[in-house]
């Protein structure tokens, strides 16, 4: 295959590229659209679009543009997606390390015998360019959360950073004079193909590692009750049904406990609906803490609520049951809790519907015998 790519074709087309890249990475960092990281990418691509019109322009623009200032704004552009990755990673943006790149490369400029050698300077571009893309890596490999996309854009991050550095060694083997339009040897077109690749593939991963957070933002919070924060009834029900099957393979018992408030009606009716919603928060909160982290607590109705005890027989469960009881009736004034109380060790066969049935009717078992008690689901 014969490709047939001038100069100016090249340039046009990655200048191009990156704005749109740019413009559509600004266009998602809204408040309402996306992350705030993103725009410091978007920003980014478009300081790179600039530059890459400034390097075309050698030769007809003054030197102090299409040499000084264009690689300026590459090396901002690099610090700019750092502090982007810092952003995103919850950190704090370090603007004086993004600029200290940029104004080292100014400095160095104002020396002749540096700004005379085309090698001294592809050296310290490249070297700080991909300095800041490695600490952009190094960012996101110490990011801990479980986002796909972080492998592969860690991937073309060094991927690229180490193509920029192997410029050194080229410029180093093959010195170049000061008057070498650089944009014209084979091996800086070679690099401007490569790098509209790397900012295409990056551009896609960014979008979609600041995606992924929100998807993952959104079914935390589908699945989350709004007023006690802890798990609503849909997600209690899918996910008690898949520990349940779980701990069955595994072959260890597991209890569930449905608990529901004595005489709330009355604590509304006195107190306020308010002061109603602050009791069944401080419940959840008593009860996420008298269970291990394993186990799981949702709030199934309106003052009802269920806990699934993982390896745990119907003895311990009792237990657990009476602490907590013990717990709601001491921390929370004129509040008190009754809980039904079932496990697989003496339902063997039972799936979730079935020990929920029978651990709410031991529920009202406590509550006719007066309330404020735990009453297990005996194997009938
Ligand atoms: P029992 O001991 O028999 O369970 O009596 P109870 O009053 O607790 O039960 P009942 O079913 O008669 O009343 C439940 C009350 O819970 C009625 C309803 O207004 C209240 N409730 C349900 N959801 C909420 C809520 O989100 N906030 C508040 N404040 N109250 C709620
Ligand atoms: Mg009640
Ligand atoms: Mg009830």
């Amino acid at each position: 295959m014969q490709l047939s790519l001038d100069g100016p074709t090249i340039v046009f087309t990655t200048t191009m590229t990156l704005v749109t890249l740019g413009l559509m990475l600004i266009y998602n960092s809204t408040p309402r659209r996306g992350d705030p990281s993103v725009r410091f990418w978007g920003l980014a691509l478009l300081l790179g679009a600039m530059a890459s019109w400034g390097f075309h322009k050698r030769g007809e623009w003054a030197d102090i543009w299409t040499i000084d200032a264009a690689n300026a704004l590459v090396i901002f552009a690099y610090g700019l997606l750092w502090c982007g990755i810092r952003l995103f990673a919850n950190r704090r943006i370090l603007y004086g390390i993004a600029l200290a790149g940029p104004v080292l490369w100014l400095a160095a400029c104002q020396i002749a015998p540096f700004y005379d050698s085309a090698t001294a300077r592809i050296t310290l571009s490249s070297t700080l360019n991909a300095g800041y893309l490695i600490a952009a890596s190094w960012e996101l490999i110490r990011l801990r959360e479980a986002l796909s996309s972080k492998i592969p854009l860690v991937g073309f991050f060094l991927l690229h950073a180490a193509i920029t550095l192997a410029r050194l060694p080229a410029a180093a083997f093959r010195p170049l004079d000061a008057d070498t339009n650089l944009f014209h040897t084979p091996w800086v077109m070679a690099s401007a193909l490569e790098s509209s690749v790397f900012h295409i593939a990056s551009c896609f991963l960014l979008l979609s590692l600041a995606k992924e957070r929100s998807e993952h933002r959104l079914q935390r919070l589908a699945a989350l009750d709004s007023l006690t924060e802890i798990s609503n009834r849909r997600d209690f029900m899918g996910e008690a049904a898949r520990l349940l099957r779980k701990a069955r393979r595994a072959g260890k018992p597991c209890a569930v406990l449905m608990i529901d408030l004595d005489h709330f009606k009355k604590i509304n009716d006195e107190s306020g609906h308010q002061a109603g919603d602050e009791v069944l928060k401080s419940v959840a909160m008593v009860m996420k803490a008298n269970v291990k982290p394993t186990d799981l607590c949702g709030r199934i109705g309106g003052e009802e609520f269920a806990c699934l005890l993982m390896d745990c027989t119907l003895d311990e469960a009792l237990g657990v049951a009476e602490r907590l009881r013990g717990a709601v009736s001491d921390m929370i004034p004129r509040v008190t809790i009754s809980i039904g109380c079932a496990s697989t060790d003496h339902h063997p066969l039972a799936d979730l519907e079935i020990l929920i049935g029978v651990s709410d009717r031991a529920l009202y078992a406590s509550k006719n015998a007066g309330r404020n008690r735990v009453t297990a689901a005996l194997a009938a």
